[in-house]
């Protein structure tokens, strides 16, 4: 039997919360009476800053639900840090945590099979999306094709796995020595190593609510998710150098035959397009050098990733 966490960020989830929450009671229930988990079983409801009443909601089912408790952040950092920040505050409290988004869009009866894989000797179980009927089109297509990009820029990701997982407490520990500041947990948590499993998950869709991934809080996590482990688009303008030397070249035997045999053409044109090309190349390749950079100084300045205003703590 171990003594699991059940970490779920929150952020403005005023309409989900309530049914959520009562969700995972049943669930919790359901594991205490199979003799999977342990009565001190918990759910950490970290609050991410909301600007609605999402602490008021975690307050009130922490007074009446004794498997509830709640973590509350003091601004919104986003999704990756709160469950940064729900981690760390329950792995010292129980032997194992799965992270499941508050919305409870995954299939929160694989966590039973997610424990068993952690008996038979597991660290990090990964819930793999099997079927995202749940998603929008524009998701689950923007999603297919993040992850072949990533997955040919050479970052060692789970396909089709987000944020769905269970940890040992060992893993977590393990996680907590990870200094870095530009979080992208699931590029992170596969360096890790240990013996990891995977289980199926049906995303179904949102009970209540809206989708709090804005387009630029997708966007920025699909950037963090190339930029922060592959160096590869620092590469791709190496090879484009590479390609505009050949063209070069090119011109220049052009040029050449063409004084030799008096065909010469003096055309302003070909001349603008190549300045306009050349400088579009040069642009795009101190972009990509710029967002490395940028991690940099974010890196050094090291902040902490997030600040803890209350705790509500059942013990
Ligand atoms: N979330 C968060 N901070 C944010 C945005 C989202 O903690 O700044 C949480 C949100 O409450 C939810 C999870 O992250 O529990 C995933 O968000 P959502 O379900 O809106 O995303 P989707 O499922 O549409 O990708
Ligand atoms: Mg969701």
């Amino acid at each position: 039997m171990i003594r699991l966490g059940i970490v779920s960020p929150c952020y403005n989830e005023h309409d989900v919360l309530a049914q959520s929450a009562s969700r995972l009671t049943a669930l919790f229930n359901d594991l205490i009476a199979k003799g999977k988990i342990t009565k001190d079983s918990f759910v950490l409801f970290v609050n991410d800053g909301s600007q609605d009443d999402t602490w008021e909601i975690i307050s009130s089912l922490y007074a009446t639900n004794p498997i509830v408790n709640g973590l509350n952040l003091a601004h919104n950092v986003g999704h990756q840090y709160a469950l940064m920040a729900g981690m760390m505050n329950a792995k010292d409290r129980c032997d194992g945590v799965v992270t499941v988004d508050c919305d409870l869009q995954d299939d929160i009866t694989a966590i039973e099979k997610m424990i068993d894989l952690y008996e038979a000797g597991n660290d990090i179980v990964y819930g793999v999306k099997v079927s995202r009927e749940g998603d929008s089109l524009m998701k689950r297509c923007s999603a297919q094709t993040f992850y072949r990009l990533q997955s040919s820029m050479g970052v060692n990701a789970v396909y089709n796995h987000a944020d769905f997982r269970f940890m040992s407490r060992r893993a977590l520990e393990a996680l907590s020595q990870y200094p870095e500041r530009n979080l992208y947990l699931r590029g992170m948590i596969p360096t890790i190593g240990f013996r990891t499993a995977t289980v199926d998950d049906t995303i179904s869709e949102r009970t209540a609510g809206k989708s709090k991934y804005t387009l630029s809080k997708m966007l920025r996590l699909a950037s963090d998710g190339i930029t922060s482990f592959s160096s590869q688009p620092m590469t791709i303008v190496l090879v484009l150098g590479v390609l505009m030397l050949v063209v070069a070249l090119g011109m220049g035997v052009y040029v050449l035959v063409s004084l030799l045999t008096g065909h010469y053409v003096p055309g302003w044109s070909s001349l603008m397009l190549s300045m306009w090309f050349i400088g579009a190349v040069i642009t795009i390749g101190i972009g990509i050098c710029g967002a490395y950079i940028g991690k940099m100084y974010i890196e050094v300045k090291h902040r902490p990733l997030y600040i803890v205003a209350d705790q509500l703590l059942h013990d």
